[in-house]
C-alpha cells in the first residue's frame, strides 16, 4: 500500500482499502503488543499536538480537560490492554456435560477481521483511541471515520496512525456526512458507532445490508437523582463537574436533576456557589470549554429561550461574564431551568450543553416513575447513602451504567464494560468486554480418543432410548 496516498473518500476507494486490510493475515500476540505500543506512543509522544488540535476544533477547549478526559483515560485503556492481553487471548476451558465425557471444550477468541469505527466530535481523541484499543487488542485491522466537526483532530489522528501503526493496520477517513454514509455502508466485520441516537438508526440500517454486527454508543437524557435529605455539598461538586466538563457536551453528562421539593433551595444555593467557584468568568476562562460551533450555540440558546417563553424559571449563572463576551467566545454558562413543561425541547431532547433542568419531586417513588416513563438512559447518577434504597433504585431502573454519589466515574473504570441500553445504545466496549466485542468467541469441541461417540452414531442403542425417555 502506498503510504503517501491519503485514503480516498468515495465508496469505491474506501471499499478498496477495506478489501486490502481484509486480505492480511491475523496478527499474533507479539504483533498485537506492537500495535498497542504504537497506540500508546500516539498519546504519550504527542500530548501537546492533541491539546492544540482539540483546541483548534473547539475554539476554546481546556487543556486540562483534554488531558484529563481524553489522553489520560485513553492511555489507561491501552495500558490495561497491554497488561491483560495474554490472559484475554488465552483459550478458555469450558465444561462438557457428563454424557460427552471424556471430551473437552474450549473457547478460542479470534479476530473478526476489519473493524469500522465512527467517531463523534465531542471527545475526538478518547472516542477514537478507546474503540481502537479494543479492536486492535482483539487482533483486527480498523478503519476510523472522524467527525467533520473535529477536522484538526481527524487530520492529526490520520498522520499519527500512519506514522505509528501503518496503513496496513489502521486507516483514518476524514470528510463530511456523505463520506460518513459511504463509510457506514462498507462490509465491515464489526462496526462501532459513537454518536446520536438519530444517526445510530441510519448506521444500523446501513450495516444491516451487509449483516455487519454493530455496537452503538448513543446518547440520551441521563438523570441525576438526589435522595431526600442528602447533603447538597456532597452532591454539587460532582454535579457541576459532570455537567460543566466540556461545557456539557458529554454523552454521559447529567442531563437533568431530580431533587426532593424540600431540598430544592439548598440545591440551587449550592449550585450557584460551586459553579462560580469552578469556572469564574467563563467567557475569558481558558478552562471553560466553548460550544463546538455556532449552530449548536444557537440551538442551546433557542432551547433556553423557548423554556422561558413557556413559563420556566431560567437562571443563567454567568459568574462575572457579560453576555457580549460570552457570545463572542461562544460560551454558555451553567443555566438552571425550573418548571419547564414536558413538551419543551429541554425536557424532550438530549441537551448536550450546560443547560440544567431541575425537577422537584414529592416522593422518591414518583421520581423513579418519571425516569422509567422515559427512554432508558445512558447513565444514571444516584446520590444516596442508604444501601437498601440504593439497591432498590438499581433494581427498579434500567440504565447503561450508574455512578452512585458521583458523576461520570463509571465510564473511566477500565475494568467495567461501557455501553447504553435501548435508545442509548447496544453492546459494550472498554476492558475485557471491548476485547470480546471485537472477537469471534469460537467454540471448539475436542473429542476424546476413548469415547465412542455413543450418543450420536446410529444404530441407536439402549442407552439413547433410555436417555430420551
Ligand atoms: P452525530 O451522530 O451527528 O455524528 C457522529 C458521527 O457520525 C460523525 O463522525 C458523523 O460524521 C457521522 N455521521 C453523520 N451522519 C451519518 C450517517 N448518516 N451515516 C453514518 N455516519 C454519519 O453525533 P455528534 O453530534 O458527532 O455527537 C453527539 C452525539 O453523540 C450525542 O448524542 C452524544 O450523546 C453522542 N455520544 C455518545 C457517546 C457514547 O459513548 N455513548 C459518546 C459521545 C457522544
Amino acid at each position: 500500500m502506498d503510504p503517501a496516498s491519503p485514503i480516498g473518500n468515495s465508496l469505491p476507494s474506501q471499499l478498496a482499502h477495506l478489501q486490502q486490510l481484509a486480505a492480511l493475515q491475523p496478527p499474533d500476540y507479539a504483533t498485537r503488543r506492537q500495535w498497542l505500543a504504537g497506540l500508546a506512543s500516539i498519546v504519550t509522544e504527542h500530548q501537546q499536538d492533541w491539546i492544540d488540535a482539540v483546541q483548534a476544533d473547539f475554539g476554546c477547549r481546556s487543556a486540562v480537560e483534554t488531558r484529563l478526559a481524553e489522553l489520560f483515560p485513553a492511555l489507561e485503556g491501552i495500558r490495561l490492554a497491554q497488561r491483560k492481553l495474554a490472559g484475554w487471548m488465552r483459550p478458555q476451558r469450558r465444561g462438557v456435560s457428563f454424557w460427552f465425557w471424556p471430551a473437552t471444550a474450549r473457547v478460542l477468541p479470534q479476530p473478526l477481521g476489519v473493524a469500522g469505527i465512527i467517531v463523534p466530535w465531542n471527545y475526538p481523541v478518547f472516542l477514537a483511541l478507546g474503540p481502537l484499543t479494543s479492536a486492535l487488542a482483539a487482533g483486527n485491522r480498523a478503519m476510523v471515520k472522524m467527525s467533520e466537526l473535529s477536522p484538526h483532530s481527524g487530520a492529526l489522528l490520520q498522520r499519527l496512525c500512519r506514522q505509528y501503526l501503518g496503513d496496513d493496520v489502521v486507516q483514518v477517513v476524514n470528510g463530511d456526512v456523505a463520506v460518513a454514509q459511504a463509510f457506514a455502508a462498507l462490509p465491515f466485520d464489526h462496526l462501532l458507532f459513537t454518536g446520536s441516537t438519530r444517526v445510530g438508526r441510519s448506521v444500523m440500517q446501513a450495516a444491516a445490508a451487509n449483516l455487519t454486527p454493530v455496537t452503538l454508543e448513543l446518547g440520551g437524557k441521563s438523570p441525576a437523582l438526589i435522595a431526600p435529605g442528602f447533603d447538597m455539598r456532597r452532591v454539587v461538586g460532582s454535579l457541576v463537574a459532570g455537567k460543566m466538563l466540556n461545557a456539557g457536551q458529554t454523552c454521559v453528562a447529567p442531563d437533568y436533576v431530580l431533587v426532593h421539593q424540600d431540598d430544592r433551595e439548598a440545591l440551587l444555593a449550592e449550585l450557584r456557589r460551586q459553579a462560580a467557584l469552578a469556572y469564574p468568568d467563563p467567557a475569558a476562562n481558558p478552562d471553560y470549554t466553548a460550544i463546538i460551533n455556532q449552530a449548536h450555540f444557537d440551538r442551546l440558546q433557542r432551547w433556553r429561550d423557548e423554556a422561558a417563553q413557556l413559563g420556566a424559571r431560567v437562571e443563567v449563572l454567568a459568574a462575572g461574564s457579560s453576555e457580549a463576551a460570552l457570545n463572542a467566545a461562544r460560551k454558555l454558562p451553567l443555566t438552571l431551568i425550573e418548571n419547564a413543561p414536558a413538551h419543551s425541547a429541554v425536557m424532550r431532547e438530549e441537551i448536550f450543553g450546560p443547560l440544567l433542568p431541575i425537577i422537584s419531586y414529592d416522593k422518591l417513588g414518583n421520581a423513579l416513575a418519571y425516569i422509567n416513563a422515559h427512554d432508558r438512559p445512558l447513565a444514571l447518577y444516584l446520590y444516596d447513602d442508604k444501601r437498601r434504597r440504593i439497591g432498590k433504585v438499581l433494581q427498579g431502573t434500567i440504565a447503561g451504567g450508574v455512578s452512585v454519589n458521583d458523576t461520570l466515574m463509571h465510564v473511566v473504570q477500565d475494568q467495567l464494560p461501557f455501553g447504553g441500553v435501548g435508545p442509548s445504545g447496544m453492546g459494550h466496549y472498554h476492558g475485557y468486554e471491548g476485547f470480546a466485542t471485537f472477537s469471534k468467541m469460537k467454540p471448539v469441541f475436542y473429542q476424546s480418543r476413548f469415547a465412542g461417540a455413543v450418543l450420536t452414531q446410529p444404530p441407536h442403542g439402549k442407552l439413547v432410548q433410555w436417555l430420551l425417555n
